[in-house]
């Protein structure tokens, strides 16, 4: 047993006992980890008013050695996740983030900069009824971090260089999008315009500030979320629960 010190993301809770819960963090330093809080449901408990979904918390575990869950011993509140006022598609964004990290992600497999990505976001939600820039770029991180980022310059087909076309067939199934030779023999599910490509190659862009002046149509919007939410599917091997929520 060692004690561990790190941030972390509540991304689900479960009760345990009369008193105690389960609680799922993506943490900075360890990914996903699942830590018991006794005592978390009394009302004058050691973890005060931290223990709320999507709210980040400096906490300290006891790191069980084999197999058992960890044992939450301190949690200190740095955020607590409140939506933007009025805007009920940010709570359900903010679901959506727990849900990919939590389906996504796997025990002790730590990935620092999804874990900047998904607390970078959840701040845009809160700050702004206009979340989409800051909502591709945590989910392009997302299967960048997990090796599912499918390939925007090179024809999932033939592997010659996309070249020049008014727009792409996007196969989720393999992962990328096809040159206008090889789109003739092969079934997409999306197809995604060149603007809409220049779109995600900025954001996708470490240097790219999301502050930026980036401006994304409608449609535009559209057909990233349906390339998004193909993949996802894909990956998955099921929709994403809150993708209805998510459509424009
Ligand atoms: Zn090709």
């Amino acid at each position: 047993m060692s004690n561990e010190k790190t941030e972390g993301i509540i991304i689900r809770l479960a009760d345990f006992s009369e008193s105690s819960k389960v609680i799922t963090w993506f943490t900075r330093d360890f990914g996903k980890t699942a830590s018991l809080a006794k005592g978390a449901k009394r009302l004058k408990s050691a973890f005060e008013a931290a223990i709320d979904l999507l709210a980040t918390c400096r906490i300290v575990f006891i790191r069980k050695s084999s197999g058992g869950l960890d044992i939450l011993t301190e949690a200190q509140l740095v955020n607590r996740f409140r939506p933007y006022p009025g805007s009920l598609s940010n709570l359900y964004v903010g679901y959506y983030i727990a849900e990919l990290l939590d389906a996504l992600t796997e025990e002790y497999d730590p990935h620092p900069e999804l874990f900047d990505a998904a607390y970078a976001v959840l701040l845009e939600l809160q700050e702004h009824d206009d979340f989409q820039k800051a909502l591709i770029k945590f989910e392009l991180t997302m299967l960048n971090e997990i090796g599912q980022l499918p390939q925007f310059e090179y024809c999932a087909g033939c592997s010659q260089e996309l070249g020049q076309s008014e727009s792409y067939l996007y196969d989720a199934n393999n992962g990328g999008l096809y040159c206008q030779h090889c789109e003739q023999q092969r079934h997409g599910n999306v197809r995604v315009s060149r603007g809409t490509m220049t779109v995600l190659q900025k954001l996708l862009d470490e240097h790219t500030q999301l502050s930026q002046r980036l401006n994304l149509s409608l449609q535009q919007q559209r057909e990233i979320r349906q390339l998004l939410t193909t993949t996802m599917s894909h990956i998955l091997g099921r929709r994403p629960k809150m993708a209805p929520y998510l459509q424009l």
